[in-house]
């Protein structure tokens, strides 16, 4: 079965060659890495640009850095950079602040675009941090959250017609990678005049998500996944460029002044997506996601989609020959996945372990899911055919019952 399965992981290379970009990449040797979709691998050339900053820039240059260097703008700078991958034309993107901070401000912004209205609808199954800060910003805003599942939002949010402000959805979910129909939900929620927002944590770099093109009003993400930007690498903020004048963040912070060196007393917006900034960025963060994102140069996301959906699609032919019956959580048709394959099991958090032991790296979610992300740049289908064949083997053994592999680490 196996030999079967080496010689189409080996067509499958050779037809998807022209996106393989591990060169691209630094890699640990002997690593297969599932968990791209939790913290991105290190690109080439980011520890040189962070080098450059530290030494060069703050190091000799000091101060005179903000603007020789482009300290100052480079929040809008590389969000127009990643723009680009999200379908954002420039002047709607800045890199700023965590994905949960940039949450609470398009969800109360967003609310205080459509006043009036008294509900923002989200999905139960968000991420944690999604449902405190939609919670907590509906609270502020004065409007109150109701958690309708997105495979019933386009319903309810025909039933709340003008009641809806918001609906605030992530278009991949974290946990099964199901991908969810951001066109549908959005025109839906314009039928009715209120606006969308959406997280793109789990879509970024690995599909098209399109903002420009399907008209999304707001959306927000990080930059540390699938952008490979590093550990607590800033994040982002969209805000469609028909909202701008009128968005009205919640955060008003000096860098987000009309004139922040004038000193004045009193918050007067800037023109543009620079109202999304707060206080003084992380230069060095913004450094290192702008020389992450050099791995994109050249390389369309519709490409990095084909290669994600071939190996994906090409994990589940090897769950299906090596470990029927492991009950799979992602949903097998391309068009209705993300880039990651989650499996069940009553262990799964051991198993997980067991897997990074033998150097196959994936996560852990709550409460049975081990969560394989396929971070199609520096993946291959040989990578993908080791990590089935590995996970064949810590069934097998039953690793997953040892002492050793149970105890559970803070981060998951
Ligand atoms: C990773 C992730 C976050 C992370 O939020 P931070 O504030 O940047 O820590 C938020 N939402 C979703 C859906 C995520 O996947």
């Amino acid at each position: 079965m196996s030999s079967a399965l080496t010689d189409r992981a080996r067509e499958l290379d050779t037809r998807h060659a022209g996106t393989d970009l591990r060169g691209r990449f630094r890699l640990p040797p002997g690593v297969v890495y599932l968990d791209g979709n939790s913290l991105g691998a290190l690109p080439a050339g980011v520890a040189e640009a962070v080098a450059d900053v530290v030494h060069r820039q703050w190091g000799s240059r000091l101060i005179a850095s903000w603007n020789e260097a482009g300290w100052w703008d480079a929040p809008t700078r590389v969000g127009d950079r990643l723009g680009r991958l999200v379908g954002a034309a420039p002047g709607q993107v800045v890199v700023t602040d965590s994905t949960s901070v940039n949450l609470y401000k398009a969800v109360v912004g967003g609310v205080r675009l459509r006043p009036g209205r008294r509900v923002v609808l989200t999905d139960p199954g968000s991420f944690p941090t999604d449902l405190y800060v939609t919670e907590a910003a509906a609270r502020d805003a004065g409007v109150v959250v109701e958690r309708v599942e997105p495979s019933a939002a386009v319903a309810r949010i025909e039933e709340l017609g003008h009641d809806l402000a918001l609906a605030s959805y992530s278009s991949v979910d974290y946990r099964t990678g199901e991908l969810w129909d951001l066109p549908a939900l959005t025109r839906a929620a314009h039928a009715v005049g209120a606006l969308v927002c959406w997280d793109l944590c789990h879509s970024a770099g690995v599909l098209e998500v399109g903002l420009d093109e399907h008209e999304v009003d707001l959306a927000v993400g990080c930059g540390y996944k699938y952008l490979n930007g590093g550990p607590g690498a800033p994040a982002y903020l969209y805000v469609a460029r028909r909202h701008l004048d009128a968005f009205d963040q919640p955060l008003a912070g000096w860098n987000g002044h009309a004139t922040p060196f004038a000193m004045a007393p009193d918050f007067v917006p800037a023109p543009g997506i620079a109202r999304g900034r707060v206080g003084t960025p992380p230069v060095i963060g913004v450094a290192a996601l702008d020389a992450a994102l050099g791995a994109y140069d050249g390389v369309s996301v519709a490409d990095a989609r084909e290669r994600s959906l071939s190996l994906t699609g090409f994990f589940l032919e090897c769950l299906d020959a090596l470990a029927p019956e492991l009950p799979v959580a992602t949903p097998r048709e391309g068009h209705r996945r993300g880039s990651q394959v989650s499996v069940r099991h009553r262990e799964a958090y051991a198993v997980v372990q067991a897997l990074i032991a033998r150097g196959v790296v994936g996560d852990f979610r709550e409460p049975d899911i081990v969560r394989l992300g396929f971070a199609p740049l520096y993946l291959t289908h040989a990578d993908v055919l080791r990590a089935a064949e590995h996970l064949r083997a810590v069934l097998d053994e039953g690793e997953f019952e040892r002492e050793e592999f149970r105890a559970r680490s803070t981060v998951t």
